[in-house]
């Protein structure tokens, strides 16, 4: 061991305190937050390539930033020789320790700082697994537990006790004076209004983004761009407004082939857990009016042939943690629920449409059939874990890394759907600059495998339940809630292993993105990764993450569906103040300007007079308009547009890139559009655009999409209204 090389580190570790200090990270106590990760060996790969012989982490960066000639030749050095491997631990200001791992040998040269920096104790003979355990405990011990805030938890409180304890967390169950690091709501982003700091569980405007009506609207515009990729959810259409085209298109259809007889499923738009749902054939049989109001929901295609399990209908719940909306990280629980049917599934008929045991598979309502088998089996009853069914497909042939492939892919587009109205909210809510928490949330799919094993997304619920007892009848009428091993097994899981994600002490570094994607476009994403998500788990009592991280990683296959992202950061761009959700006319001419997007041709009259019409139709049935103006989906409308009129040759989805690009190249790399380019593009251009994604079960119907297409041509032709709002309930 050079003089030189021990020079070097402790020069390194120097400048560490230093930065440390500057940054205001407190070296001296492990709090929450200071990224004490970053720190501590275990955390650290036994990396033995020369890249890990500097500091890691923050500290690396910042050790590294300044190097001198010195310690440049050092790391030379270090790779030639390729003999040490360092790891930090425990910085602190006074008496720091420090290990350096001899390469090949096993070895741990253990340094504590001593005035003149040399390393005064050697251990040779202990197993570095050893070592890392023993610091691990040692941190664990020394770390302030974590402390969260459950006074709003509502029902998912007892999972949520378990998981604390079972991380031996601190817990708050009536809140506390000072912040807490986690705030865990059973409901909505505003279940406290008081919070500046820390993390929420839920992100603002998630609950009535995943209404039936908004969730149908975004993934209508992304089947506009992207019918193949788009074609996992039913063809729908929005009630009351699109009546008229309903009608007509199923008149068509029948009229065109008699023997044709599809059959639709009519969901209220705030309902959940079956509510309100009924099944029709034929559109006469709707429902339209509440008293004298007009009911707001979707008309979707009924799948009529789905994957049965003992001759009964099933669902598949499955639980996905969005991490973080930018940059975003998508983690998908490897465990869920599967709900099944009571009665024996008939492909739908006039006879038995109203047998809602048959057709519906929500808990909820099968619960309280007399055939519900309460089973603490987890692969019997009427609930049972997504494992014990997909084992059970395994078994009969069924290709199931194919189906888990099918049901990633379909998570990750939806949430890329959801994402760009999502970030509308969140800067409103949470603006850059203004002290606030920032969000993660646990969404609930549900997904439906066709006979053929294609996923179908059903819906998404904001607030999945996270209750881990169900309601048993225990006296005729009487029900009470007991125990539910199957779904203490899978929620307890899922929310543990989210709060670990969370904890403000293991921020890792996102996956860099050129690093992420692993895989091309139309690759099959394999079922299990062979680098397993790490347990982070510095004392190792715990079991390894049932949460998988599916983005960043699958990035690459992905990011050229992020196009509305890249309009919505346009829009949020032009927004102007702080909290707005809606561009008003000036604003939406300085984009017109700014863009240069007017000409001889298309003059600032022509723009003021799409603004009012477009604003027009979407304003007046928006209850959660904050304010008047132009939101972000009528903003894509008025951008389709913008782009099919410049680029008229091309295919929607050229048409929008090429406006994306134009504008994007007139902002400049300030705009941070630079860096979404990346993201989100290249890929986009080279394929055709079909107007009409597959139907699921009809091909004869066609999306209302295309219409708002073919009506991008002439903007005051379209017929859309804008989303309403009604409260969630927690199902
Ligand atoms: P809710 O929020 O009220 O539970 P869902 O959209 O989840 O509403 O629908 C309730 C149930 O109806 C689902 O769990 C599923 O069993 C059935 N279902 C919903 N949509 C369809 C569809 N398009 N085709 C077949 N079955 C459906």
């Amino acid at each position: 061991m050079s003089d030189q090389y021990v020079k070097v580190q402790v020069e390194q570790m120097k400048s560490f305190g230093e930065d440390a200090e500057k940054e205001g990270v407190d070296t001296e106590e492990q709090v929450p937050g200071s990224s004490p990760s970053a720190s501590v060996s275990p955390d650290h790969p036994t990396s033995t390539d020369a890249s890990s012989t500097s500091l890691p982490c923050k500290q690396t960066g910042k050790s590294r930033s300044k190097p001198g000639r010195e310690d440049k030749r050092h790391t030379s050095d270090v790779a030639s020789q390729g003999s040490v491997v360092s790891s930090e631990k425990n910085l602190n200001r006074l008496g720091y320790e420090r290990t350096l791992q001899v390469k090949g040998t096993g070895k741990i040269l253990q340094r504590k700082s001593e005035p003149n920096g040399n390393y005064v104790t050697i251990h040779t003979s202990k197993n570095i697994e050893e070592m890392r355990r023993e610091e691990g405990f040692k941190l664990a011990k020394k770390r302030r537990p974590v402390t969260v805030d459950t006074s709003k938890a509502k029902t998912s409180l007892e999972a949520l006790k378990i998981s604390i304890k079972q991380l031996k967390w601190k817990e708050f169950p009536l809140g506390r004076r000072t912040a807490c690091d986690i705030y865990w709501h059973g409901v909505s982003f505003h279940d406290n209004e008081n919070i500046v700091s820390g993390q929420v569980n839920k992100f603002p405007g998630m609950i009535e983004m995943l209404r039936k009506i908004n969730l149908s609207r975004a993934v209508r515009t992304m089947q506009e761009l992207f019918p193949e990729e788009y074609d996992f959810y039913p063809r729908s259409w929005i009630l009351p407004e699109e009546y008229q085209q309903f009608t007509t298109q199923i008149h068509m259809v029948k009229e065109k082939d008699a023997t044709v007889n599809p059959t639709f499923i009519v969901k209220p738009d705030g309902g959940s857990q079956g509510d309100g749902i009924y099944l029709i054939r034929d559109p006469s049989d709707l429902k339209l009016m509440t008293g004298s109001q007009a009911k707001q929901g979707v008309v979707q295609e009924y799948i009529q042939k789905p994957l049965l399990i003992d001759k009964l209908k099933f669902d598949i719940r499955l639980y996905v943690l969005i991490k973080s909306l930018e940059p975003l990280e998508i983690y998908i629980a490897k465990e869920g629920l599967t709900r099944f049917c009571t009665e024996l599934y008939q492909e739908p008929s006039q006879k038995n449409l109203s047998h809602v045991f048959m057709h519906l598979t929500n808990y909820s309502l099968n619960v309280h059939s007399g055939n519900f088998v309460h089973s603490d089996s987890q692969s019997t009853g009427s609930k049972r874990t997504l494992s014990s069914v997909l084992y059970r497909l395994a078994a009969k042939g069924v290709d199931i890394k194919r189906v888990w492939s099918d049901i990633i892919a379909l998570v990750i587009k939806t949430v890329i759907a959801v994402v760009p109205e999502l970030r509308v909210y969140y800067q409103a809510d949470i603006p850059p600059g203004k002290p606030g928490p920032t969000c993660f949330q646990i969404l609930g799919f549900d997904i439906l495998l066709m006979k053929n094993l294609k996923p179908v997304l059903l819906e998404v619920n904001s607030n999945p339940s996270m209750r881990i007892e169900h309601e048993q009848e225990v006296a005729p009428g009487v029900f009470e809630y007991v125990p539910s091993p199957v779904d203490e097994e899978v929620k307890v899981g899922v929310i543990r292993d989210t709060l670990r994600l969370m904890d403000p002490g293991h921020k890792k570094p996102t996956v860099p993105q050129q690093r992420a994607g692993g895989f091309e476009q139309g690759e099959e994403i394999p079922m299990e990764e062979e680098t397993q998500e790490k347990s982070q788990d510095e004392t190792g009592t715990l079991p390894s993450l049932c949460l998988k991280q599916v983005y960043p990683k699958y990035s690459k296959q992905f990011n050229y569906l992020r196009l509305v992202e890249r309009i919505a950061a346009l829009f949020i761009r032009f927004l102007g103040v702080k909290g707005n959700m809606r561009l008003g006319p000036t604003a939406f001419r300085t984009f017109i300007r700014t863009c240069k997007l007017s000409g001889s041709n298309f003059t600032m009259a022509s723009v003021d007079i799409l603004y009012i019409d477009i604003t027009r139709r979407w304003s007046g049935a928006t209850p959660d308009s904050r304010e008047a103006g132009m939101g972000l989906q009528a903003f894509v409308e008025a951008f389709f547009y913008l782009a099919a009129r410049r680029f008229k040759s091309l295919a929607l989805r050229e048409q929008v890139v090429s406006l994306l690009e134009l504008c994007e190249s007139q902002l400049g790399p300030q705009s941070g559009v630079e860096e979404r380019r990346s993201l989100s593009c290249s890929r986009a251009l080279p394929r055709t655009v079909k107007t009409q994604a597959p139907c699921l079960a009809n091909p004869q119907l066609s999306s209302p999409a295309p219409l708002r297409r073919a009506a991008s041509q002439d903007y005051r032709h379209q017929r859309f209204k804008p989303r309403s709002l009604r409260a969630n309930v927690e199902n």
